[in-house]
């Protein structure tokens, strides 16, 4: 999605020397790698795309995955960079040698570039739980970041791991193939009911007659996403957050009849504290009489199924681990070097961090497009990325007129940014008694913590005297 993003922008801009480096043979990141069952977009699909390329063809409000492929396939062809994107080229190291980056590739060819963005998303190493026994399950097991699609689910007694928002998606969608669904709950989630009504014919056609439509659609949703969320993550007691609590207690109060599942499935701690879910169909699926709730804690994986700490085993012919990512990777395990030898690896040995979430001191002329720091949440990483973007080509047109060589943050600015950040942190919804992968190793908030209209006035200009002119 970056990556294609880059290369629409800086061509028009004049960069015609770009190339695209793919580890895959075919574009699309999340969404060429997330295959499961159920996945789609929790963000709308008006505001999931890109604000040059409105797509009048949404099937839903918020569409299936393999539609949002086709999405991103079809802009890539419309404006012509699927050609300059090079596939199964997985850059394994980048070093910076005389102002100007080198570039190597697993299969060894190099290649020279003035700048750098990693365009490289987020969630793609997928974490695997450290669960004894994992490896002596018979039956079939794999990611849901690894879908194995040769296996058929109907009439099967699947067992999910995990209750994040890939779980609760795959839950929904298979329970009324599978024999028998049985979900090993850790942590209970809230769950905010959003209905995904499908576009009519005549939606569809009117949005093609009349694309302000669309944008009216789109800033109606960035009004809502900005106004009722993103811009109070910070306030954990802002009438905004206490709606939401409030719609997904009436949501769980509403939908779930049994009061010992209620129960169970009532978390402990403040909505949108873990990334909230957005779900319409869970509690019903969870309620169907071949699926089962088991919240006693796993003690091992054997040859028939799971057996948690009661004793009890629960027997399986397919099971999911719907675990989530490793998410300090970033563009690692890429090797990066930067000025005077300094490399990534130890620059990010305390956990990775970038000055206003796009670079890093030493590390002159590489940006990277929803690294650390980034916003994250329940809002678009496209108008995310697409904000980045604008602020690193205005660092990139420094050095296009000459102004600078070499563009990198200072020390002084990310120490200061950093200590911001952190003290911003402490004050933020996802601070405020979960556990989760917003957080670093030390409990604390990674993302961007202040409101989304700073972020978006921060994005807007680059404030260049916290730069090093070289
Ligand atoms: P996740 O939110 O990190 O959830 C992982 C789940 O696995 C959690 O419930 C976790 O329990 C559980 N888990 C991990 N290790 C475990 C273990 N050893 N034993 C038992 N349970 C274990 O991962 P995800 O659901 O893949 O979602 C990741 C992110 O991807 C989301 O937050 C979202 O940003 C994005 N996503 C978005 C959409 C969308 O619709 N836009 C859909 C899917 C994913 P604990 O809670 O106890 O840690």
């Amino acid at each position: 999605m970056s990556g294609i993003l880059s290369a629409i922008k800086l061509r028009e801009a004049g960069f015609d020397n770009l190339v695209i480096y793919e580890k895959a043979d075919r574009l699309g990141g999340t969404w060429r790698e997330n295959t499961y069952p159920g996945i789609a977009c929790d963000v709308p699909s008006h505001f999931y795309c890109y604000s040059f390329a409105p797509n009048p063809e949404w099937s839903h409000r918020f569409s299936p995955g393999a539609e949002i492929q086709t999405y991103f396939e079809d802009v890539a062809r419309r404006y012509e960079v699927d050609s300059l994107i090079r596939y199964r080229k997985e850059i394994t190291r980048c070093e910076f040698e005389n102002g100007r980056w080198k570039i190597e590739t697993a299969d060894g060819s190099t290649d020279i570039g003035d700048f750098v963005i990693a365009a490289t998303g987020v969630l793609h190493h997928p974490a695997y739980p450290e669960i004894e026994g994992l490896g002596s399950f018979e039956g079939a097991a794999f990611h849901s970041a690894r879908w194995n699609r040769e296996v058929s689910l109907k009439g099967k007694r699947v067992g999910v791991i995990g209750t994040g928002s890939s779980a609760i998606q795959i839950v929904a969608a298979i329970v009324g193939e599978v024999a028998q669904l049985t979900l090993f709950q850790r942590t209970p989630q809230w769950i905010m009911p959003m209905g995904n009504p499908a576009y009519s014919e005549d939606e569809k056609a009117e949005f093609r007659k009349h694309p302000e439509a669309i944008e009216q659609l789109r800033a109606e949703i960035s009004y809502m996403f900005t106004e009722g969320f993103s811009n109070h993550l910070a306030e954990v007691d802002s009438p905004q957050m206490q709606a939401i609590h409030a719609a997904c207690v009436a949501n769980l109060e509403n939908s779930v009849k049994d009061p010992v599942l209620r129960e169970k499935l009532r978390p402990n701690y403040r909505a949108a504290c873990k990334r909230l879910i957005m779900s319409e169909s869970f509690y019903d699926a969870i309620q169907r009489p071949n699926a089962e709730l088991v919240t006693e804690g796993i003690e091992r994986v054997e040859k028939a199924g799971v057996r948690t700490r009661d004793g009890k085993l629960h027997e399986l012919d397919v099971l999911v681990l719907a675990t989530g990512f490793r998410v300090d990777s970033f563009m690692r395990p890429m090797e990066v070097i930067g000025r005077n030898g300094t490399v990534l690896n130890d620059a990010w040995k305390g956990g990775p961090f970038a000055y206003m979430a796009i670079s890093i001191p030493d590390f002159p002329n590489l940006f990277m497009l929803n690294g650390p720091n980034s916003p994250v949440g329940n809002f678009s990483l496209i108008e995310v990325a697409e904000l980045q973007l604008a602020y690193v080509m205005q660092l990139v047109e420094q050095v296009r007129s000459g102004s600078w060589k070499e563009v990198s943050p200072s020390n002084e600015a990310m120490s200061r940014f950093d200590a911001e950040r952190r003290e911003a942190a402490k004050t933020t919804i996802w601070n405020s008694g979960c556990k989760s992968w917003y957080l670093d190793a030390d409990g604390l908030p990674t993302a961007w913590p202040w409101t989304f209209d700073r972020f978006r006035e921060e994005m807007s200009q680059p404030r260049f005297a916290d730069f090093e002119m070289r």
